[in-house]
């Protein structure tokens, strides 16, 4: 039966069969060592001349062995390791699989090493220990999440990807549909739309490991898909949404990442014109040691403008154009007066100078939501067109309802102290948006364009 490596540890004097990748190999002649590696660690093996098959070990090849687990001699611990005090003395070793030679090391970190190989190898990058970590570290923080929101009565509920174009302030990644010909699929930008039909289906409160899609430029630390943890709610006020989400943060903290220290609770509140105002910033760095990995300075930021002005002179929403006024400001909103005023219900939760999260309670009567899209120009004609099943929606009775959505890359990557997103991505793209792995963005076969009615202009020269 097989023992997964960490558990050596405590069986020592009985015989054990164990699986894994040849981590290391050093052969003293008469001895040959190896690191033997599963998922859960490393551990020394032995193989004295008896074991036929063991000089010809290399890097990464499959093996099964079978030994005994004896205690290392004193002078002989490795304390870098759990299992340091153990080793596996070999009497059997089967060669399950052997392995080309790795384009790159796969015992370092990795940040050293070209980006394009890792993710060209990416199979092989995850082998390594600190990414293998922050895979688990992700699926601890989803499952805890999970959890939470399941015993706060949350419907875990999935939203379409094919859907149509929203407002979200990106452009959308477009998909051609083949039966009707002409007409397009969108790829959400996040399921907003969705979540608030939900509330309107008497859902109440929903929850969604979401992926999103943004075709941005490369901006910093930014992916053409990522992934939202999104939450709404509804019969709720803002202070519920911050309550709820303060608690579930804290709590992750102290379950995932418990030698982190958040510096204040309950979280600091800034309006956006303080945090402007004092820190030049709307998501601000209220750490007070800065030098200090593991301090978490979480804050929110509230009152946020509705409305900015664009650069044709119009008007834009500066967050969730289904965002409501602050109440105060309803009147103004309905009469579409005093609109550099107007304040919106969003918050966002800031951390260490990153935005972690937002949302805001929605408009739910849909006169407030088309006029909304009236100070932002848009004509009634193009209002029904593109959101006449909201307002329609919202005219059958739609509860008072919020939400948010947590960038789940961005606060895994911050709670292991990992430099960007990609680190905490299984299968990330490259800053221009490209999986050298699989080789996409591809071209397709002609056979397929024709099916939905394509034809490529000129396709550009490959730089
Ligand atoms: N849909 C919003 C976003 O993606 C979040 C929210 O308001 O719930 O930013």
């Amino acid at each position: 039966m097989r023992t997964n490596i960490a558990d050596i540890v405590g069986k020592e004097g009985q015989e054990v069969e164990v699986f894994g990748w040849v981590h290391a190999r050093r052969d003293h002649g008469k001895l040959i060592f190896i690191d033997l590696r599963d998922r859960s660690g490393v551990a020394q093996v032995v193989f004295g001349p008896k074991v036929a098959g063991a000089s010809d070990l290399r890097l990464e090849y499959v093996v099964k062995v079978t030994g005994m687990v004896n205690k290392r001699p004193e002078n002989m611990v490795n304390d870098k390791i759990p299992t340091g005090k153990h080793e596996i003395f070999a009497s059997g070793l089967e060669i399950i699989n052997t392995s080309e030679t790795t384009p790159m090391p796969l015992d370092t970190d990795g940040y050293e090493i070209n980006e394009e190989v890792r993710l060209k190898y990416r199979y092989l990058d995850l082998r390594r220990e600190r990414l293998a970590h922050n895979l688990a570290f992700r699926h601890e923080t989803i499952s805890f999440v999970r959890n939470f929101l399941n015993e706060h009565g949350f419907l875990e509920i999935e939203t379409p990807n094919l859907t149509r174009s929203t407002p979200e302030g990106a452009r959308d990644y477009l998909v051609p549909s083949r039966i009707q010909n002409g007409d397009f699929y969108a790829l959400p930008q996040s399921p907003q739309q969705y979540k608030q039909l939900l509330m309107v289906a008497g859902i109440e409160k929903y929850f969604q490991v979401a992926r999103c899609f943004r075709d941005e430029d490369t901006r910093g630390d930014r992916q053409p898909e990522f992934t939202q943890l999104d939450m709404e709610m509804s019969f709720v006020e803002e202070e519920d949404v911050l309550a709820l989400n303060e608690e579930l943060l804290i709590a992750l903290v102290k379950k995932v990442a418990p030698t982190k220290k958040i510096q204040e609770v309950p979280f600091p509140r800034l309006t956006y014109k303080e945090a402007m105002e004092k820190y030049h910033s709307d998501k601000p760095d209220l750490r007070t040691d800065k030098n200090d990995p593991n301090l978490l300075a979480f804050c929110w930021v509230i009152d946020f403008p509705f409305f900015e002005k664009t650069d044709e002179g119009g008007w834009t929403f500066t967050h969730n154009p289904f965002s409501a006024p602050k109440p105060e400001f309803m009147d103004d909103l309905l009469a579409k007066k005093n609109i550099e005023n107007i304040l919106t219900t969003q918050y966002d939760v800031a951390m260490n100078g990153m935005e972690i999260g937002g949302g805001s309670i929605r408009n739910h009567k849909p006169a407030a939501l088309e006029a909304v899209f009236e100070i932002m120009g848009f004509e009634k004609e193009r209002i029904h067109r593109n959101f006449g099943h909201m307002l329609e929606a919202l005219g059958f009775g739609a509860p008072p309802h919020g939400g948010i959505a947590w960038g789940l890359d961005r606060l895994i990557s911050l709670l292991r102290n990992e430099p960007n997103i990609r680190e905490v991505i299984a299968f990330p793209k490259t800053g221009d948006g490209r999986d050298p792995m699989m080789g996409s963005p591809a071209s397709v076969d002609q056979k397929q364009l024709d099916e939905l009615g394509l034809e490529i202009k000129k396709k550009p020269e490959k730089k």
